[in-house]
């Protein structure tokens, strides 16, 4: 039922798509949000968006520890606030083998509709506010190699490479 989905990989044209706006909370909806909660926590991530399995569709989930009773299904989310200013090392389930430090808000206020249907909000300062960025980035079609300073790209190059070529491989 509720089996595990390929994720999308850089430099796959998919993540640079901006996703639209669940219009309704349905079976569908609500089996591909268990689908991604169990694929996010097999790869051992704390965020995933439907851009990096290949759906079209404003929903992500977010976390800041991974572990299964820890996770939130984000169904169009919106940044409605943030504030401060913080850099800290990001990996990412599409960019497997790479990591830099990402310069992003410190905190941020998310609306979002849960799975009941609900208008929700959610608000940190720490990681979980973090990954609500980096997922909510996915959905307008941005990675954080966009986000990276040269440097950083610099020292990714070989496992950004790697992925390149992996990817002509299986073309
Ligand atoms: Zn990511």
């Amino acid at each position: 039922m509720s089996e595990i989905l390929p994720i999308v990989k850089y430099p796959d044209a998919f993540l640079r798509t901006r996703t639209k706006a669940v219009a309704e909370i349905d079976d569908h909806v609500r089996d591909m949000a268990e689908r991604m909660i169990h694929t996010m926590i097999a790869a051992r991530g704390i965020g995933l968006a439907a851009t990096q399995v290949g759906w079209d569709a404003r929903v992500c989930i977010v976390s800041d520890t991974g572990e299964p009773g820890d996770c939130h299904i984000l169904v169009n989310p919106v940044v409605e606030e943030t504030w401060g200013s913080e850099a800290m090392e990001e990996g990412c389930l599409s960019f497997p083998g790479v990591n830099a430090v990402i310069t992003r808000a410190q905190g941020v206020k998310v609306r979002f509709t849960g799975l009941d249907g609900g208008e929700h909000t959610l608000e940190d300062d720490d990681l979980l506010g973090r990954c609500c960025l980096h997922e909510i980035d996915h959905l307008d079609g941005v990675t954080f190699l966009g986000k990276m300073t040269p440097a950083d790209k610099l020292a990714n190059r070989r496992a950004l490479k790697r992925l390149e070529e992996r990817a002509k491989a299986t073309a």
